[in-house]
């Protein structure tokens, strides 16, 4: 390699999302209640010596349960070895990582729902009672030896708290769930994103980005990203009111924050089911879209702020989703005549 050319720094999407990350309780903005909670826990463990009680974290895309985890692991000056449920797939792969670690490490395992059962057997002793007994052969030969493990941490994340198995849910100690948050809270998270990518930005245009977050740090994080290249290019660089709205609006997200998607959500019940209720494969089938996805990413911000409603018999729009369409609800049209 000739010392004279230089290795090319490229910067990826990743390593901007690494480094937006938040690394200590003190960098995490929200989610209050929990932080409290959990420094308490965490450094009453400390004091004890002993590792920290298993923690399931659950709620919505995108709010900070990955970043939580390796923030949990930093403040007990621990190890963090990370997986994912879909990737676990035979016991042994569990037991591969399992073995490995430290005492006091942190495993994360992410999407915990979507374990496969025969691993998520294995990993009751394991939480339990720091061993996993693993069977060798099959057959007449079949004998199961014990592994002891260190003891350990298990952090399981999950869109999902209600398909975790009873069993599995039980040993967890700490169990927290994550909330949307507010627009203040957004808008100190994109300012100090902002200042990591060297970015100025109005307290006006960083307020109208994070209203329009559907309450996610991930998506705040996103559309700053984007309204920086916005800025660069059609601006000195600086992002103003007016560049966060050209930004916010090329990039389909509305006035009320919706995106693309949950307008066609909203818009396909009401045009092709007269406004519901309807089941929720039929509306992801129109609108081309999974209905696991509808289900975790889409429906529960929608439901929030009051444009859909659960009922026993499927989806229905409210009156506010067909005002937000400039359309008339159902029972003021009748009214009219
Ligand atoms: P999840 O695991 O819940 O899907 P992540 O932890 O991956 O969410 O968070 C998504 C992104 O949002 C991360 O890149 C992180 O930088 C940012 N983020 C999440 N929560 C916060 C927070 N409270 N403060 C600052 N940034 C956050």
């Amino acid at each position: 390699i000739d010392p004279n050319i230089k290795p090319e720094t490229t910067t990826t999407e990743a390593d901007i999302e690494r480094a937006l990350r938040p690394l200590s309780f003190s960098d995490f903005t929200g989610q209050e209640k929990i932080l409290e909670n959990l420094q308490v826990f965490v450094k009453a463990a400390t004091n004890r010596g002993e590792p920290l009680d298993h923690v399931l974290l659950h709620g919505p895309p995108g709010l900070g349960k990955t970043t939580l985890s390796h923030i949990i692991s930093n403040e007990l000056n621990a190890n963090i070895k990370t997986t994912s449920g879909p990737v676990l797939d035979k016991p042994s792969d569990l037991a591969g990582l399992l073995t490995n670690l430290k005492a006091g490490d942190v495993l994360f395992i992410d999407e915990i729902h979507r374990l496969n059962p025969v691993v998520e057997e294995y990993l009751y002793s394991a939480m339990e009672d720091y061993r996993i007994d693993i069977m060798l052969d099959t057959g007449p030969n079949a004998r199961s030896v014990q592994i002891k493990l260190k003891p350990f941490t298990l952090i399981g994340a999950t869109t999902r708290s209600g398909l975790l198995t009873s069993p599995l849910r039980a040993r967890f100690g700490i169990n927290l769930r994550l909330e949307y948050y507010d627009a203040e809270l957004l808008t100190t998270i994109i300012q100090r994103s902002s200042a990591i990518l060297n970015t100025p930005i109005t307290k006006e245009a960083a307020f109208e980005i994070a209203r329009r977050s559907r309450g996610t740090p991930r998506i705040s994080n996103n559309l700053l990203r984007r309204t920086r290249d916005f800025a660069q290019v059609k601006g000195n660089g600086d992002i103003s009111l007016d560049i966060a709205q050209i930004s916010l609006k090329a990039l389909e997200v509305d006035d009320n924050g919706l995106d693309e998607m949950d307008n066609r959500i909203l818009i396909t019940i009401i045009d092709k089911f007269g406004g519901g209720p309807v089941g929720l494969t039929t509306i992801a089938t129109a609108c081309a879209e999974e209905a696991e996805t509808i289900e975790e990413v889409y429906e529960p911000f929608l439901i929030k702020e009051g444009f859909l409603k659960r009922t026993p018999r499927g989806r229905e729009v409210t009156a506010l989703a067909y005002r937000h369409f400039d359309l008339l609800p159902p029972n003021e049209q009748s009214r009219l005549f």
